[in-house]
């Protein structure tokens, strides 16, 4: 079989599988931004709270937080089985969730969180919103 990736592309994809989070998600997002020509963005830097993405420079952190995981009050659907589990991982992610935002404003970053579901589409409020914070 022919590699279809470059050596360079290759060891990018797999850094990304290797990632935490949902890897589509973050895809779309690296696409997103690359589109609209955004730049200055790191990721898997090691940062308190492991965002998503990291603007070192205008110290901006970016999480893209799952519908699913992190409770979106649109698209989160309770298991019906399991639910003491469910409803305390829940609780345990939203509650980490506000820690992360709290520690890092305190250390002087700006925290931006977006819903998996503003990906979808043209993704063209979460461009807004990244090129607003990114203008402070
Ligand atoms: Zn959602």
């Amino acid at each position: 079989m022919v590699d279809v990736f470059t050596k360079k592309k290759r060891s990018e994809v797999m850094s990304q599988i290797r990632g935490r989070g949902n890897r589509g998600t973050e895809l779309r997002m690296i696409e997103l931004l690359r589109e609209h020509g955004i730049t200055g963005w790191r990721r898997n830097r090691p940062v308190f709270g492991r965002p998503d993405f990291v603007f070192p420079a205008e110290r901006v952190a970016l999480f893209i937080d799952g519908c699913f995981w992190h409770g979106c009050p649109r698209h989160y659907n309770r298991p019906s089985s399991n639910t003491e589990f469910w409803d305390g991982k829940l609780l345990k992610n939203r509650t980490r969730d506000r820690l992360v935002t709290r520690t890092l404003k305190k250390a002087g970053w700006t925290v931006l969180r977006v819903w998996e579901h503003a990906l979808q589409g043209t993704g063209k409020a979460v461009v807004a919103r990244v090129r607003k914070v990114l203008a402070h």
